[in-house]
């Protein structure tokens, strides 16, 4: 184990995922789990876009395809961002990744050196800051709370900013709170960063079309932003598409010829037959998916109602995404079926151990006093996880 290296050891394991494993694991030991600690839809890709897949194989699409995607697909993501979201891209201004885990890795490691500051507004996805470390950068937290659904100020975000302040790493609809910074919002945190010329804005958009209502925005909308910003988006969510790992990005034209060189050094590209399948995914009407943002829409609505039954539980309505965020505070320092509760990781683990229901601790995602947990289950499943969760604690 010595042999490892510092930057390995010093990298936490990613909360989401092993709490996936566990829960995995317990299962095939036998025990009844309910997992609703990955955020994964419960539905399958759709026909069409696995028709494409099958096509594609049958067609010989075999070879390696550009280091930065098929040019074809980067036109499809030039359409898609130009309908869904009004931005212009063009093809050379697009990557196509393994995900778009990967293609956030790719733009903090052509973006950022040892030392330099990147802002998080907490809650923030468990990845972002294991990503900045792994780029030697120092992480800066912007905390929120339920009190204010979640979102950051401007103020705040010009509190957090020094002139070693690099990035920001943005994301709404958010995971793990399920908050959607609205339009004006977006204007009033930009006006802010209008005035630090040098720092740039990773948007990271994946949950756009899992939204409940609140008109979906994006940072490089404003004029002022767009040539610092780097918008992130993948096919994973919105298609039930997470195993097939393709995401993308659309940035000024040197970040993506720097994340293509990156690229080419690490994986050589994306999978050609994800890729294929990607196109039609992107150029299909969007309506084709909304029978999945109803459900989990319904999902959503039935969670709020059961959570809010439970005593202690303090629970806002997420706007987006498949994840409610309760506070779970009211429970610190009490002792539950002999387990003392501390924190949000021994509420989880207590969820887990005593109700067989696995949840991901907030303190992997920057929020201490909350767990997420996951919708993106069936309805039978959730009933039967809260009617768990109740029981451990009456
Ligand atoms: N993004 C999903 C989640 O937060 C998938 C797991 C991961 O990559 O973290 O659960």
């Amino acid at each position: 184990m010595n042999f490892l290296t510092d930057r390995i050891k010093s990298l936490p394991i990613s909360a989401t995922l092993a709490m996936a494993a566990k829960a995995r694991q317990l299962k095939q030991e036998g025990k009844d789990i309910i997992s609703l600690s990955l955020g994964e839809p419960d539905f399958n890709t759709p026909e069409y876009i696995k028709e494409a897949a099958i096509k594609a194989i049958q067609e010989n699409y075999n070879s390696y395809t550009s280091v930065n995607g098929y040019l074809e697909l980067r036109e499809a993501v030039c359409l898609k961002f130009k309908r869904d979201n009004k931005l212009e891209y063009t093809p050379n201004q697009v990557v196509v990744s393994t995900g778009a885990k990967q293609s956030i890795a790719n733009v903090a490691q052509v973006l950022l050196n040892p030392g330099d500051e990147v802002l998080l507004p907490a809650p923030y996805w468990v990845s972002y800051s294991a990503i900045a470390t792994l780029c030697e950068a120092k992480f800066v937290e912007i905390p929120s709370t339920i009190k204010t659904n979640f979102k950051i100020t401007p103020e705040q975000l010009e509190n957090a900013i020094t002139p070693k302040t690099k990035m920001i790493f943005f994301n709404s609809p958010n995971n793990p709170s399920g908050s959607i910074y609205t339009e004006t919002e977006y204007r009033a945190l930009a006006k802010v960063l209008e005035k630090h010329p040098n720092i740039f804005i990773l948007s990271d958009e994946i949950y756009e079309h899992i939204n409940y209502g609140v008109k979906h925005f994006s940072f490089a909308r404003i004029p002022s932003m767009y040539d610092r910003t780097i918008t992130v988006n993948g096919v994973a969510k919105a298609f039930a598409m997470t195993g097939w790992r393709i995401g993308y990005i659309g940035a000024p034209k040197w970040i993506a010829k720097a994340c293509n060189k990156m690229q080419g050094q690490i994986t050589s590209g994306a999978n050609c037959i994800a890729q294929r399948a990607t196109i039609t995914a992107l150029t299909e009407p969007v309506s084709n998916i909304h029978y999945m943002v109803k459900e989990f829409r319904n999902r959503r609505d039935m969670m709020i109602k059961l959570l809010k039954e439970i005593n202690g539980f303090e629970v806002n309505i997420p706007k987006g995404a498949f994840y409610v965020f309760p506070d779970i505070s009211s429970y610190f320092g009490k002792t539950i079926k002999g387990h003392q509760i501390n924190n949000a990781s021994d509420f989880s683990m207590l969820l887990l151990e005593e109700a067989n229901v696995a949840t991901v601790t907030g303190d992997a995602f920057g929020a201490p006093t909350c767990i997420r947990i996951s919708y993106a289950a069936s309805e039978e499943n959730l009933r039967e996880a809260v009617k768990r969760i109740k029981a451990v604690l009456s």
